[in-house]
């Protein structure tokens, strides 16, 4: 079962997801939790470049092209063996991160980074994808709060990048009805965990 986590900043993906594994893993399951850019040395070393604050000549393509390469790296290198090994796969970002934030955001074409993506991905999609819904807002409310949480180049961006990521991600559940989600993020911890865990396990028993 291979799940992936999407949205924008601040939307509490990556603590619930966290959370959500340590109770899967209290009860028995055998669970890999793993994020995007990054999740091995390869593909964690092409965050670096990518996110560094410095980099602030990045070109769009250049960007998307390392995201496609840090995905297809993390792919075969650790999601698909954890697949193989039965293991429920729960991934902080996945292909939908590039599409919204290269594809749509940085005005590349939700289509064209969809046809590099496909290269590196083959047909690997996930079973199943949540995203993360609050307003970008309060998203980034939440990380003027999160003091611990590292910089990166994205923190440059205003509001309106945040808000064209957002619409982004409305335009991605309308392109994939059946594999995207859609979770309530401004609500308490406890609340999005609940209703996370809940979904996760009717996946879990279909
Ligand atoms: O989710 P996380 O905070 O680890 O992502 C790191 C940064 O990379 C975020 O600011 C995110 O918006 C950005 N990102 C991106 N394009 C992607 C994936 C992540 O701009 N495809």
């Amino acid at each position: 079962l291979f799940i992936t986590f999407e949205g924008g900043e601040g939307a509490g993906k990556s603590s619930i997801l966290k959370k959500l594994a340590e109770n899967l893993e209290d009860e028995g399951y055998d669970v890999l939790t793993t994020r995007e850019p990054g999740g091995i040395d390869i593909a964690e070393k092409i965050r670096h470049i990518i996110l560094d604050p410095s980099h602030t000549a990045m070109d769009g393509r250049t960007e998307a092209l390392l995201y496609a390469a840090a995905r297809r790296q993390h792919l075969v290198e650790k999601v698909l063996p954890a697949l193989d090994e039965g293991k429920i796969v729960l991934c902080d970002r996945f292909v939908d991160s590039s599409l919204a934030y290269q594809g749509y955001a940085r005005g590349l074409g939700i289509d064209e980074v969809y046809e590099i993506n496909k290269f590196a991905i083959e047909d690997c999609m996930p079973d199943t994808t949540l995203f993360f819904d609050i307003t970008p807002e309060r998203g980034l409310e939440r990380i003027e709060q999160n003091k611990g949480r590292e910089q990166n180049r994205l923190d440059l961006e205003n509001l309106q990048f945040h808000h064209t990521v957002y619409e982004a991600y409305q335009k991605l559940l309308k392109k994939f009805p059946d594999r995207i989600s859609v979770v309530n993020a401004d609500q308490s911890f406890d609340d999005v965990l609940e209703d996370v865990t809940t979904r996760m396990k009717q996946w879990i028993h279909s």
